[in-house]
């Protein structure tokens, strides 16, 4: 379905809505722009501007208390919940959220995860333009989201959007919130037409698809020894990227013993102890090794798994990469596209 409204109507409908639903959207602190829960509509920051983390901080959380157990056997699981909106949400995050949807989902099942993202409406931005430098969502298509929203947010001139409703959640909450007029699909082609001449001159990778095969035989590329060499194994590009998952689970016992908790926290293949085993051995000693599998993950086997490129060229990393790290050079060594000699 589609439909049109005012910046003005979503302002009201957003303040509407927190009195049922905890609201969080981009917002501007100092000079930084974060996404953060907000207490009224004015406190959302509606530009195209990169935040250092991603939206996933919502599902999955940098730390988190699984279970609450005492030494005679209780057990209780824990997952800290609540109805919430998700505003604003632009299309390579939306991507990311899409992928971690798809791998929370496999096999048992993750019930935090899985229980807060189906409490969540997720409301999408589009952007007609990349949000800095160091963002390359178009060499991997993610300046497009196909799913991962309940409604799609498209911005026309004059402080007007077109509102795609995606899901029957979002029709729901569109009814419920939502003042708006039928949208006309002309409008939206006219959109998507201008969008594609802005984005024209920016390619995608060449042979994105090739990518696993490309990726398995290029295993000893001297890319790898160059960029590992400079990496400093701190793990930053690991903590800041939206579809990174990895997690450490430890058991904190309370000093009399009697209780304790079972908690989670973000872990990252990037640092040096994340694949040592209880013998000592380490199976990825070297930073090399470390950045091979991390960006691997990225274009070969998660991208086998997820049938698209599990980097949506977000550039967090890149931004948080004190050694100038980009897998968008990487992959560019990989498939030529970069005719540098790396030896
Ligand atoms: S690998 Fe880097 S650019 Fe790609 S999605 Fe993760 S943080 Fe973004
Ligand atoms: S942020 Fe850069 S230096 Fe730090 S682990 Fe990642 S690639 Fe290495």
């Amino acid at each position: 379905m589609l439909l049109k409204t005012t910046k003005t109507a979503l302002l009201k409908g957003i303040d509407q809505v927190l009195s049922t639903y905890q609201v969080a959207a981009l917002t501007k602190q100092d000079s930084r722009v974060l996404y953060n829960y907000v207490k009224t509509s004015h406190d959302i920051f509606w530009g195209c501007r990169p935040t250092v983390l991603p939206p996933k901080k919502f599902f999955f959380p940098p730390h988190e208390t699984l279970l609450d157990y005492t030494a005679d056997g209780q057990i209780i699981a824990k997952i800290e919940s609540k109805p919430l909106v998700l505003f604003g949400i632009h299309p390579c995050d939306l991507r990311g959220i899409q992928i971690l949807d798809e791998a929370f989902a496999d096999l048992h099942g993750d019930p935090n995860y899985l229980e807060r993202r189906e409490k969540a409406i997720i409301i999408g931005l589009d952007c007609h333009q990349t949000c800095d430098q160091d963002s390359f969502c178009y060499k991997v298509g993610a300046h497009y989201a196909k799913t991962g929203y309940d409604i799609m947010l498209y911005p026309l001139k004059d402080d007007q959007y077109l509102v795609e409703v995606a899901t029957d959640r979002g029709n729901v909450f569109a009814e419920q919130f939502l003042r708006a007029i039928k949208g006309e699909e002309k409008e939206l082609e006219e959109y998507q037409q201008a969008k594609a001449k802005a984005f024209e001159s920016l390619k995608p990778f060449k042979d994105l698809e090739k990518f696993p095969e490309l990726f398995q035989e290029n295993t000893h590329h001297p890319v790898w020894e160059h960029e590992g060499a400079r990496c400093l194994s701190c793990g930053s590009c690991v903590m800041v990227c939206p579809t990174c998952y990895c997690f450490n689970v430890t058991d904190d016992w309370e000093l009399n013993m009697r209780a304790g908790k079972r908690q989670r926290h973000w872990d990252a293949c990037m640092l040096h102890d994340f694949t040592t085993v209880a013998t000592g051995e380490n199976f990825r000693p070297t930073a090399t090794a470390r950045l091979h599998h991390r960006i691997n993950r990225k274009f070969n086997y998660l991208m086998k798994k997820h049938g698209q490129s599990v980097c949506v060229g977000c550039g967090r990393c890149v931004r948080a990469c004190l050694a100038d790290i980009s897998p968008k050079t990487i992959a560019e060594a990989i498939n030529g596209e970069d005719e540098k000699e790396w030896n």
